[in-house]
Formats: structure tokens, C-alpha cells, sequence
């Protein structure tokens, strides 16, 4: 590989001989508290954050255009001798000064340069005759002269400008020159120093270059770098950061694995009454997929060791009838459960379903909400104390804060995908010796869900209960909405209720308007459904309007629901029978899926518009195409995969709390199940991650462990 040093040796130099990657930023000469306090807010603290602070594009300054061939409105680099610098008072006023100067070439053409701030590190850094090498926008003066703008200089001594230049997201203050200098200032203080997570062994049986190296080539990449793949994220650089850091994943899943199989569980007895009799009393018959999860619960339950079991399952596949058959296990082996939701409304429906299925003098349960009085709170929180109440329903919040439990079997975590996978150490609080059920919506493929929920047991709910019918699914120009909120009146009309969804909550500018919110809901009271209540949900309503909003939908006090994507979650109105989406385009598959979800709860024939702005171009409408093809959630995602790619939808899946950076690198799924044969081959080797090999592997997966996450929602 060619040589990843910073192309310009001069620069901040280090203060300290052998500085660590976890030294602080303050290591470097030239950054002193202020600097180090912006870039903290930049998420940069060590040497370690500012080397992986990856740039966020290229700029090619290799080329040069000559004066003759420069075009109106296009980027180009030139070269030439800069000549008469000349500062003038702005026409906006005499406090606005405007810089400008020539560039003269070799047949002495000369082209304009013009500031419209001033610059003065400009004329400090390079004297009238200097040779430089610009690069900016170019167009037309009034007099219709073309002249550069703002462009940006760099000697073209010594060879001129190396190629590639990188772009950073910068921390406020700090520029593009100075932030790739401290980068490379970093990267030259640290050395091999910087090390990735693969054991050398393995790094170099898969032919990967050093994490150091790979890191300097994606801040400095080599002469001989293709733009494209570079912006695309494809070069066998960016490709090694990624497998280095999914190893280090696939171990922490692996250790957190293990700490799980170590941990004892309190005896669940064999199947009882309380469980045969419910279910015994469902309505309706178990699917096939019902049958065989629980059968994996009951062998589950059956031993010693602590149940780590995520269940994932589609929206509506039945999810909440299998946990309260494994809670109903607990409680008949004389332990206690708890179901915990991510929101009240989701823990009174389950309540509600539980009350309907179960005699409460032989489970007496309880809710746990924020609405209860003081002394109710009292009576269920004694009653979970000295283990008279068996079984408690509550958000995760509230359950976290207040329950002691006396004997606690199970724990039941609803829509998972909003808590941390590692943060189920939390749950340890509430009962040390209770089994875990984790349960998410979250549409992802088989062979994803394998490796990256690998530190637990996963059972795949994939069949919907007989009956249902499929959504009818139809993707909509917004210059045709008229005609869905035809369609939207006629199902109110029949005692339907309907959802819109809105990607933003207000118009900030007046082409946002039709994809708000809340002027669309305004919109609707207005005119097309003025007939019907209308209520609005977005996230920057409190938790408890939010709550209120929903319940007035759910109740029947309204009937149109106009929405953020807050409605996401987990919610059961089977009268509803219309989803619009608007602004499709802008969701990720998997989330319009979960969108659709929403409704076809009922046997009444169910509709979904996914409506796209005039904006959309035609590899978004290929992709909603996928939801008119396509029913099941396993299906989308296969879809959603082949179309975006593993590292897409990881890189969606982040939204900032997977302790993954590099993810989005990853070109193909295989890298994910390599990451995972390396991690358990290693595993195995070194299971405590003792070995001098393993240092830069026990380190980083620490890193990981203590940025906690949880596997979000996908995008
Ligand atoms: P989710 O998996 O999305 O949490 P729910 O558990 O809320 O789905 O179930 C959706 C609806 O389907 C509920 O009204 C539930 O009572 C019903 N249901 C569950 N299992 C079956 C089944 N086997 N046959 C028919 N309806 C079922
Ligand atoms: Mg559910």
C-alpha cells in the first residue's frame, strides 16, 4: 500500500513522548482547553476520537483546469502567480470589506479570485509573486467576467497540494486546515500504537493492513485512490476499519454471552394449570410459529440457566400471547413476572388483554402507570415487595425505579429495539435469578438477526394468525392526495379510522408545509375531512398529551390520527384501516413495514398510501415498490437488504446508540458472518482476552461496553 503519511511533515507537534490513543487532545501542541472543550462537543476527547473522526468527503486537487477552459458554475482547481491582493469596501456597507486578486498563468491570462469576507491569513500566508494552486466556484462577475469565488489556496511549491484533500465535520472554531493537521498530528504521535481489535494473527491471515495504516489512508488516502470509492466507503481501508470493528462486536457478544450461560436462574417448575387453562381460553388457535416458539421458551425455562431469549416477530404475528404464556410460567412455579413496555399505552393494552384471558383471583396482577393514585401505587408496589401480587405490567421506566421485586422469574421486555441489548446487566436489579424475554417488531433478515443479536437465543415469530388480509399497498404521487382522502372519507364514513403520517412536526420554510404535521392536520380540519375529529401526535408533545391524543384515537373521540412516527410503536387499533405516509420516500423500508403494521389488525380490507414528494427520484420509488410486492416483514427486509446493502442498514439502524462507527463500511453480509467466525475462533483461544494479542481486542470491546447501546430502531 502507498504511504499514508500527512502530506505536510510541519504542524502541531506533541508534547508528550509516547502519548497514548485514550491521551487527551490537549496532548497536541496547539490545542489548549478552549480547542479541546469545542472539539469535545465534536465527540472528540482522545487522540483515539480525532483519528477516527472519519472525513466526510474528498476533494480532488490533482487536476488542473487552465483559465481558457473554466466553465460558469462548475468546481475547478487552477494554478497560477498571485498578483495585485487588493482589500476594498464592500457595496453592503463600509464595515463589509470584499479581498480580491489575480491569478496569472504562464501565457499571463489572468483570472479573478474574489472574497466577499475578508481573509487575512490569505495575504499573511502567501506573498504577491507566490505560486499557488486554487480551488473554488466559478462564475460570472456583472460584467459578465468569470472569476473564482472564496477559493481556497495551497502552495504549489514542493510538488503542489498532494491529491486528495479531506473534508471533516468540524468542531466550531477549528477549520478544515487545522483539523487535518491535528489528525495528522495524531496519527503520527501514536504510531502502531493506534491499535484496532484484530489479533496480528488473524489481521494478517486475512490480508488486512494495519489499523493505523488503514485509518492514515482514509484521513490521507494514496496518490492513486478512487474518488468514488472513497466517498462510497468501499476501499479495502474502509473495509478493514469495519471487519476490525464488527469483530470486536461479534466478541462482546460473545462475552456477554457467556456472562449470561454463567448466571443461575430461580426453578421454573413444569408446565401448570394457569398456563394449559389460558391457553385453553385464547379465541382463536396458536399459529404453527406460535406453537414452536413456545415450545424454545418451555425447553428454555426447563433449565438452570438464565432464558436470554429475543423473540422477533412481525407486527401483529402474536408476540404478547406468548409472553403472557411464559409470565403465567413463572407465576405457577410460584415466582413472579413482569411485562415492561416502552410506553403506558402499550402496558394498559397488555393489561387489558391479560385481564381478558386470566381470573384475577387466581393471577392477581396489576398496572403500574404514571396515572395511578398514590395509594394504589402504595398497595401494588407492597403487594410486588412481599410477593402477594405475581404478575405487573408498567413502562420500563417505572418498573426500573420503583419495583422491588420479592422472587422475580421473569422479565418481559415489549418492543425491545427501543432498550439496550447490553442493558439488560439493569434488569439484574430487579431479580437476580430472572429469566429474560426480549421481544421486537424490528424487521431484520434471518441471517443479520444471527449475528447481531448473537448474545442471546433468537426465535423467529414468522407466520400472521390466519385471517388477516394483506394491506393493500399503493405508492401515490402527492399531486394525487385528493384522491386517498376520498378514500380516507369513505372508510370514516364506515366507521373506520385512519392514520397520516408526516415526516417533520412544522413548516419551517413554506416548501416543508405540505409534509408538517401540524399544518397538515389544520389542513384536514379545514377541508377534506372536516367532518371528523382530527387529532395531532408528534414528539415534542409531552408524555402525557401524547398519551392523551392516543387514547382519544383509540377511545373513538377521534378519528384521524396525524402523526410523526412517534405512532410507530406497538399500538393496537384494529378499527383503523387507513395508513398515508407522506414524504415515503424519506422512511427506510423496514420502518414503512411497521408503519403498515398499523393497520390490517381486523378482517376488514385495510389500506396503506405511501405518498411521495415531487423530490423523490427513482430509486426511492424502487424501493416502496418493494411494499406493494411484499406482505411479510421477512420478505421486506431480505429486500431491503439486497436493495441498500448490510452497511446502509446497519449505518440507519445506528441513530447514534449502536456502539458501531464503522458499520455503514460494511460491503457485504458474508464480512458480518467472518467478524463472527473470527470472534468465537478467538473466544475460544482466548476466552478471558489475556493474551498479549488480544490487547488492542480487550480494549476495545471495553470501549464498547462502556459507550452502552442499544440496538435501535432501524431507519
Ligand atoms: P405483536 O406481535 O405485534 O405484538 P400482538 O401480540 O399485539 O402482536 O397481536 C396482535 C393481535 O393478534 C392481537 O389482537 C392478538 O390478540 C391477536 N392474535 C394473536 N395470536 C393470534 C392467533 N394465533 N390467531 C388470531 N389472532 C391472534
Ligand atoms: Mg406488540
Amino acid at each position: 500500500m502507498a504511504n499514508a503519511r500527512p502530506e505536510r511533515a510541519e504542524g502541531p507537534a506533541v508534547r508528550q513522548d509516547e502519548p497514548a490513543p485514550d491521551s487527551p487532545v490537549e496532548t497536541l501542541e496547539g490545542v489548549g482547553p478552549e480547542r479541546a472543550r469545542r472539539l469535545a462537543a465534536c465527540g472528540i476527547r482522545s487522540l483515539r476520537d480525532l483519528a477516527e473522526h472519519l472525513p466526510l468527503r474528498y476533494e480532488d486537487w490533482s487536476s488542473r483546469t487552465s483559465f481558457a477552459e473554466l466553465t460558469d458554475g462548475a468546481t475547478a482547481v487552477v494554478e497560477g502567480k498571485l498578483a495585485g491582493f487588493k482589500e476594498q469596501a464592500s457595496r453592503f456597507g463600509p464595515r463589509r470589506k470584499i479581498a480580491g486578486a489575480w491569478l496569472v498563468d504562464e501565457d499571463r491570462a489572468a483570472l479573478r479570485l474574489v472574497w466577499f469576507n475578508l481573509r487575512p491569513y490569505m495575504r499573511l500566508r502567501f506573498a504577491e509573486g507566490t505560486r499557488v494552486v486554487a480551488r473554488g466556484r466559478v462564475q460570472r462577475d456583472r460584467t459578465g467576467r468569470l472569476e473564482m469565488v472564496h477559493p481556497e489556496l495551497r502552495a504549489a511549491d514542493n510538488g503542489g497540494p498532494g491529491r486528495w484533500r479531506a473534508v471533516y465535520r468540524l468542531a466550531a472554531g477549528i477549520g478544515q486546515n487545522l483539523h487535518s493537521k491535528l489528525v495528522g498530528a495524531a496519527l503520527a504521535a501514536l504510531g502502531d500504537r493506534l491499535e484496532g481489535a484484530l489479533p496480528q494473527e488473524l489481521r494478517r491471515r486475512a490480508g488486512l493492513p494495519p489499523f493505523a495504516q488503514a485509518l492514515g489512508e482514509l484521513h490521507f488516502p494514496p496518490l492513486a485512490a478512487d474518488c468514488r470509492t472513497l466517498e462510497l466507503g468501499r476501499t479495502p481501508a474502509h473495509q478493514a476499519i469495519a471487519l476490525d470493528e464488527m469483530f470486536a462486536f461479534q466478541v462482546a457478544l460473545g462475552l456477554d454471552r457467556l456472562k449470561a450461560a454463567r448466571r443461575r436462574a430461580l426453578p421454573v417448575a413444569a408446565p401448570g394449570r394457569l398456563s394449559a387453562e389460558f391457553l385453553a381460553r385464547l379465541p382463536f388457535n396458536l399459529t404453527a410459529a406460535q406453537h414452536r416458539v413456545i415450545a424454545d421458551i418451555a425447553a428454555d425455562l426447563g433449565r438452570e440457566q438464565r432464558m436470554n431469549r429475543m423473540l422477533v416477530g412481525d407486527v401483529g404475528s402474536g408476540k404478547t400471547v406468548v409472553a403472557l404464556w411464559a409470565a403465567l410460567r413463572a407465576v405457577e412455579s410460584g415466582l413472579q413476572a413482569v411485562v415492561m413496555t416502552p410506553s403506558e399505552l402499550l402496558a394498559e393494552q397488555h393489561y387489558g388483554l391479560f385481564r381478558r384471558l386470566c381470573d384475577p383471583r387466581a393471577v392477581p396482577g396489576a398496572l403500574l402507570s404514571a396515572a395511578v393514585n398514590d395509594g394504589t401505587r402504595r398497595r401494588v408496589l407492597a403487594g410486588l415487595r412481599d410477593g402477594t401480587l405475581k404478575l405487573v405490567f408498567g413502562t420500563q421506566a417505572l418498573i426500573q425505579q420503583q419495583v422491588r421485586m420479592r422472587n422475580l422469574g421473569l422479565a418481559v421486555i415489549d418492543e425491545q429495539h427501543r432498550f439496550g441489548v447490553f442493558d439488560r446487566a439493569r434488569l439484574a436489579t430487579l431479580g437476580p435469578g430472572a429469566h429474560v424475554l426480549l421481544l421486537t417488531a424490528t424487521p431484520i433478515p434471518r441471517s443479520l438477526a444471527l449475528v447481531l443479536f448473537a448474545n442471546v437465543d433468537v426465535s423467529f415469530l414468522d407466520e400472521m394468525p390466519a385471517g388477516r388480509c394483506a394491506v393493500t399497498t399503493e405508492v401515490v404521487a402527492e399531486q394525487a392526495l385528493e384522491r386517498v382522502h376520498e378514500l380516507v372519507r369513505d372508510q370514516l364514513a364506515a366507521g373506520a379510522k385512519a392514520y397520516y403520517v408526516l415526516p417533520r412536526i412544522e413548516a419551517e420554510r413554506e416548501d416543508e408545509a405540505p409534509r408538517a404535521a401540524a399544518q397538515f392536520a389544520a389542513q384536514l380540519r379545514a377541508g377534506p375531512l372536516q367532518r371528523f375529529p382530527v387529532e395531532l401526535l408528534h414528539g415534542r408533545m409531552r408524555a402525557a398529551e401524547k398519551e392523551g391524543a392516543m387514547r382519544r384515537f383509540r377511545d373513538g373521540a377521534a378519528r384521524v390520527l396525524v402523526a410523526t412516527t412517534v405512532v410507530e410503536v406497538g399500538i393496537d387499533v384494529p378499527e383503523a384501516t387507513v395508513m398515508v405516509v407522506l414524504g415515503a420516500e424519506r422512511y427506510g423500508l423496514a420502518q414503512l413495514h411497521q408503519l403498515r403494521g398499523r393497520v390490517g389488525r381486523s378482517t376488514r380490507r385495510s389500506f396503506c398510501f405511501l405518498v411521495f414528494s415531487p423530490e423523490c427520484d427513482p430509486q426511492a420509488l424502487k424501493r416502496l415498490a418493494v411494499l406493494v410486492c411484499h406482505a411479510a416483514g421477512r420478505e421486506v427486509a431480505e429486500a431491503d437488504l439486497t436493495l441498500r446493502g448490510p452497511g446502509d442498514l446497519l449505518g440507519a439502524r445506528q441513530s447514534g446508540v449502536m456502539p458501531l462507527r464503522f458499520a455503514r463500511f460494511i460491503a457485504r453480509t458474508e464480512q458480518i458472518a467472518q467478524a463472527r467466525a473470527w470472534a468465537e475462533q478467538w473466544l475460544a483461544r482466548d476466552p478471558e482476552l489475556s493474551a498479549a494479542q488480544s490487547r488492542g481486542l480487550r480494549q476495545a470491546v471495553q470501549r464498547m461496553l462502556g459507550r452502552g447501546f442499544s440496538l435501535s430502531d432501524v431507519g
